[in-house]
This record gives C-alpha cells, sequence and structure tokens, in this order.
C-alpha cells in the first residue's frame, strides 16, 4: 500500500493525473521483466505515455525535472494482457448466466461492466480482449469509449460485441419459450452472415467472435454449429475488414472447421485432439485454454480442489497436454466474468500449479506472446517507443507466479492507476 501513497504523492505534484499529461519518471525496481528475460538490477524511464529508455540502473540517468521512484523489491513488469473476459458478466456462482442474460436490465450490467473494468486494470491487466456482450447488444463499444475518454478507469479493450452463433444453437433455451432474447447474433448462410458480421465491425467490433460448436439441443451435447463454409465466410469478411476471428470450440471438429476456416485464436478446446492441434500449430492458430473457468464452473458443481478432478477438468488436462504436444502457441485468458473480474491471474496460477508449465514462460504469453497474438505492436514489453503500461509486484514472478497477487503500483500510458 505504501508504494500507492509514495507514487501518488509524487506524480500527483506533477500533475501526472488526469487530463494533464504525465511527466518523465526513472522507476528504478529491483528487477524488470521486459515481456521476455528477466533484468535484475534494471531500471525504466518513462516520458508521457511512452517507454522512453530501459536497461541497467546505472546507465540510466534521470533528465532534470524527472522524477525518481524507487521500488525496493519490486518487479516492474509489462501491462499484463487478459486473452478472454467478458466485463458485462458477473460469476455464475452469483447469478447464473441464462437468468443475467434474461433478467438483468442492461443499465445493471453496465454498472457492473464499470466495476469489473476498474478491477481488471488494477490487478495489473492493462489490458483485454473482451469476447462477447452475452445479450447485451454493443455494450462493450461504449465501455471502450468511457475508458479511452478518462471517464472510467479500465484496461485498454479489443471488443468482439455480440458474437455471433448459429440458429438455435446457443442460448438462453426454456423449454416451454419461444423466442427468448439470446446471447449472441443469431446468423446463417451466405448473405445472413456478411451482414451480420459487416454490422458487428460498423458498431465497433475490433474481432469477431463465433461459436464454432456449442451444447446443442435438449441433451446439451457439444455439436459443430456453422459449416466450413460459413464459418470461412465469416474469417473472409472480417479479414477484408481488417478484423481477425475467434472462435469458441470445445469438440474437434468445431475446432478443425475453425482453424481450416482461418480463425486466429481457439477458445476453450476441451475435445482437442493431438491431430488437431497439430493442425492449428502448421496453420498458425493459438489456443487460449481457458483453464481457470473449467476450474470455478467445477467448482460451482460442487468440485473441491484436492478431491479427485471431474471428467472436466480431466478433459481439459489430456487437451493442455496435446496441445503442448503440438507446441501450440498459447493465449493466456481465463474466461473471466465466470469468475470474478480482479482474479484474472487466477488463470496464469493454474497453469503453473495445476497444468505444470513454467512461470516464464506463462508470463512470456501473458505479455509479449498475447500482444503478437492479437497484433498489438505496441505493447506487451518494456522497449523503447512502446506504451508505458507497467505492473510492478512484490518478489519475483518469474520464481513464484503468486507474487502477480501482490500488485503495488500500475501505470497505464504513464499514468498511475488509482
Ligand atoms: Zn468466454
Amino acid at each position: 500500500m505504501k508504494y500507492w501513497i509514495l507514487v501518488w504523492g509524487l506524480l500527483g505534484a506533477l500533475g501526472a493525473f488526469g487530463q494533464a499529461p504525465a511527466g518523465t519518471t526513472l522507476l528504478r525496481p529491483a528487477a524488470i521483466f521486459d515481456g521476455q528475460d528477466m533484468h535484475p538490477g534494471w531500471a525504466v524511464l518513462v516520458e508521457g505515455e511512452r517507454i522512453k529508455a530501459v536497461g541497467p540502473a546505472a546507465q540510466l540517468a534521470a533528465p532534470a525535472g524527472a522524477t525518481t521512484l524507487e521500488l525496493p523489491g519490486l518487479t516492474l513488469l509489462p501491462g499484463l494482457i487478459e486473452g478472454h473476459s467478458h466485463l458485462l458478466l458477473h460469476p455464475y456462482n452469483e447469478t447464473s448466466w441464462n437468468d443475467q442474460v434474461l433478467t438483468e436490465p442492461l443499465a445493471l450490467r453496465v454498472a457492473r461492466a464499470t466495476v469489473h473494468a476498474r478491477r481488471t486494470v488494477q490487478a495489473g491487466f492493462t489490458t483485454a480482449r473482451d469476447l462477447g456482450t452475452e445479450g447485451a447488444g454493443y455494450a462493450d463499444v461504449g465501455l471502450k469509449q468511457a475508458i479511452d475518454q478518462g471517464i472510467i478507469p479500465g484496461p485498454r479493450l479489443l471488443v468482439a460485441t455480440r458474437a455471433l452463433v448459429a440458429t438455435g444453437s446457443y442460448g438462453p433455451h426454456l423449454a416451454a419459450v419461444e423466442d427468448l432474447p439470446q446471447g449472441a447474433q443469431e446468423a446463417d448462410g451466405t448473405d445472413n452472415l456478411i451482414r451480420a458480421v459487416r454490422e458487428q465491425i460498423g458498431h465497433g467490433a475490433d474481432v469477431v467472435k463465433v461459436y464454432a460448436d456449442y451444447r446443442w439441443g435438449p441433451n446439451d451435447t457439444p455439436q459443430p454449429t456453422f459449416s466450413l463454409e460459413e464459418l470461412t465466410l465469416i474469417v473472409q469478411t472480417a479479414r477484408s475488414a481488417g478484423r481477425g476471428v475467434v472462435a469458441h470450440a470445445s469438440t474437434a471438429e468445431g475446432m478443425r472447421r475453425a482453424t481450416l476456416a482461418g480463425v486466429e485464436t481457439i477458445e476453450h478446446g476441451d475435445g482437442g485432439t493431438l491431430e488437431v492441434f497439430q493442425l492449428m500449430k502448421q496453420r498458425g492458430v493459438a489456443f487460449c485454454p481457458t483453464v481457470a473457468a473449467t476450474d470455478a464452473i467445477s467448482q460451482y458443481k460442487g468440485w473441491q480442489r484436492g478431491q479427485p478432478a471431474p471428467p472436466r477438468v480431466l478433459n481439459k488436462h489430456r487437451a493442455m497436454q496435446a496441445a503442448l504436444q503440438a507446441g501450440v502457441t498459447l493465449v493466456v485468458g481465463g474466461d473471466v466474468g465466470v469468475f470474478a473480474h480482479g482474479d484474472n491471474a487466477r488463470e496464469l496460477e493454474l497453469l503453473v500449479q495445476d497444468y505444470g508449465l513454467a512461470p516464464l514462460a506463462v508470463l512470456r504469453a501473458a505479455t509479449s506472446g498475447n500482444a503478437r497474438t492479437f497484433h498489438l505492436a505496441d505493447r506487451g514489453r518494456l522497449a523503447p517507443g512502446l506504451l508505458a503500461d507497467l505492473v510492478a509486484v512484490a518478489g519475483d514472478p518469474t520464481q513464484q507466479i503468486i507474487a502477480l497477487r501482490q500488485v503495488k503500483l500500475v501505470l497505464k500510458g504513464g499514468e498511475v492507476v488509482q
């Protein structure tokens, strides 16, 4: 806590908050993680909203008028990038997804989302790819504007707006009620799909999200939804407008079709086989396993950690093993919203603690890796000219991933996040 107060005092005196331009600040932590490696004894010079210089502290002098921030015992790293969130959802053990979509007024959902956005950035996640409003229309576009205009604190957003589903394949569903509002936009076939993709882009979609499969029908069996031709059309329409496509897929066939259609990332992948992950690797499709959502949903259904893992968790382990064996690029994203916003580090912790990944590999993936996959060349690393999105945590997260829970300072575009 004392660092917050210290930084508040120093930068506050320089008028670094609000609309005033941030000044020049030399940050001297115990070490920096630059998005690739640890560098003990290095420092970072920030000028305005950008990083001016990075290097050994002895070689980085603070220019006249600059503020020096001593951050002893802290590691400074690039702002973390959340790969899969839903700011318009809150944990399902508070309110079921169905009830959120069907009964919560839009204003209530947006009001909650403003709090979610603040918690996300305070947790050190300065960018988030938000993958669908789940029935809240284009509210993510407005949220993004409110954050960008400095009205509310929050991460820099990539938004997907409504997302696309094949007619009848998504929810909510109640056997006795027809024509319920849906959690995503239904569209099928050539004309309809092209129009829907363009509508979403017109409203502000940075990425197009498509559900390549879903628990479809009364028995809730996961089945592919769109045909390969439909998925290809979605990708072509989005790509011609400079947008990538993200696919929800948990069946091997849904994943295979999405990969062949040319999506950029596949979310969940629970039923992925070695063969399909090898195809993803070959086609350059990245994998976002959302292990934290699997963990959360299993616990909501009564599983306690330490007990034998339920099928849902076992499937995820099988899929992760195959993905790692195939060498697929990993996206770090927890499907936050299923569990609490601000708890984003849960995905990184579980990847290390339950799935055996090295903390360094997970940190690389959550910073420079996600930035590369999401085409965000201006962040994800600590290097001159990049955005001054920085997080300082106590300890060394490349040794103990749990250090990510000890966030002491967040800068976004050179300004302290309150
Ligand atoms: Zn999701």
